[in-house]
C-alpha cells in the first residue's frame, strides 16, 4: 500500500503555466475526483474519484526535481485536490524541495483547508455564485454553509489568496452577481476576479460599467474572458 504523496491519484500534470499561480511560473499537478457536478465543469475527465492515477508521483517528484531554480512553485488543482488524504504529505516534500504552493479549491472541505493553510503560499477559493444559489450549481446540497467556512478560514490565515467566481447570465444575473461582490466585500475578501464561463457563455458579459462598478469594492478585481 502506497503512503505519502505516493497515494495520490493524479490526472494530469501541467509543466509549465505563468497563469495559474500569481507572479509565479509553476507547473500544474491536477489531482483526480470531485463530489460536486458543476455544470460547466471545465474538467469532466478528473470527477471520478476511482480513476486510477494516469501520473505517479514519483513522475512528479523526477519531473520537479529537474525543475529546481527554474520553476517557482507547484499548484495541486482538480478535481477537488483537498478530496485526497495525500496532499499535505504532498505540500510538505514540494516545499521542501525549495518551491511556492499553491491550492485551486472549490472550497468543500473547510476543515481540511484549515489545516492545509500552514503549507501554502497561495490560495485559489472558487466561490460559485450567490450562496443561495451554490447548492443548486454544484448539484450538492449543504455546499454553501461549506465553502462559507473555508472562506473564514482562508481569511484569517493571512495566506495570499483569490476569490474566483464563474459567471454567465444563464447561471444567475447581474443584480446577484452586484450583491454576491457587496457581500464578499464585507466578509473582508480585498482579490476578486470573475471569469466567463466557457462551456455555457449563453449571453454577453457584463458591461463595462458594471465591471468597474463591481471592482470598486475590492483592492484587485479581474475579469477574465478567456
Ligand atoms: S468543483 Fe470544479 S472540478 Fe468539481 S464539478 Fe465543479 S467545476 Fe468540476
Amino acid at each position: 500500500m502506497p503512503s505519502g504523496p505516493e497515494r495520490l491519484r493524479i490526472g494530469g500534470l501541467t509543466r509549465w503555466t505563468s497563469i495559474d499561480f500569481p507572479g509565479r511560473l509553476a507547473a500544474v499537478v491536477f489531482l483526480q475526483g470531485c463530489p460536486w457536478r458543476c455544470s460547466y465543469c471545465h474538467n469532466p475527465e478528473l470527477l471520478d474519484p476511482a480513476q486510477d492515477a494516469r501520473v505517479p508521483w514519483t513522475e512528479v517528484r523526477s519531473f520537479l526535481t529537474a525543475r529546481r531554480g527554474l520553476l517557482d512553485g507547484v499548484v495541486f488543482s482538480g478535481g477537488e485536490p483537498t478530496l485526497q488524504a495525500g496532499l499535505s504529505d504532498a505540500l510538505a516534500e514540494v516545499r521542501a524541495m525549495g518551491f511556492q504552493t499553491a491550492l485551486h479549491t472549490g472550497g468543500m472541505y473547510p476543515e481540511r483547508i484549515a489545516a492545509l493553510l500552514p503549507l501554502l503560499d497561495w490560495i485559489g477559493l472558487d466561490i460559485k455564485g450567490p450562496w443561495e444559489r451554490i447548492d443548486g450549481i454544484t448539484a450538492s446540497r449543504g455546499s454553501a454553509a461549506r465553502v462559507q467556512a473555508s472562506l473564514a478560514h482562508v481569511l484569517a490565515s493571512g495566506v495570499d489568496y483569490e476569490c474566483r467566481t464563474t459567471w454567465d447570465s444563464a447561471l444567475f444575473d447581474l443584480g446577484e452577481l452586484t450583491r454576491l461582490a457587496a457581500d464578499l466585500a464585507q466578509r473582508g475578501v480585498r482579490r476578486w476576479a470573475l471569469q466567463r464561463c466557457r462551456p455555457v457563455q449563453a449571453g454577453a458579459p457584463p458591461p463595462a460599467a458594471e465591471l468597474r462598478k463591481l471592482g470598486t469594492r475590492f483592492e484587485h478585481f479581474e475579469w477574465r474572458d478567456a
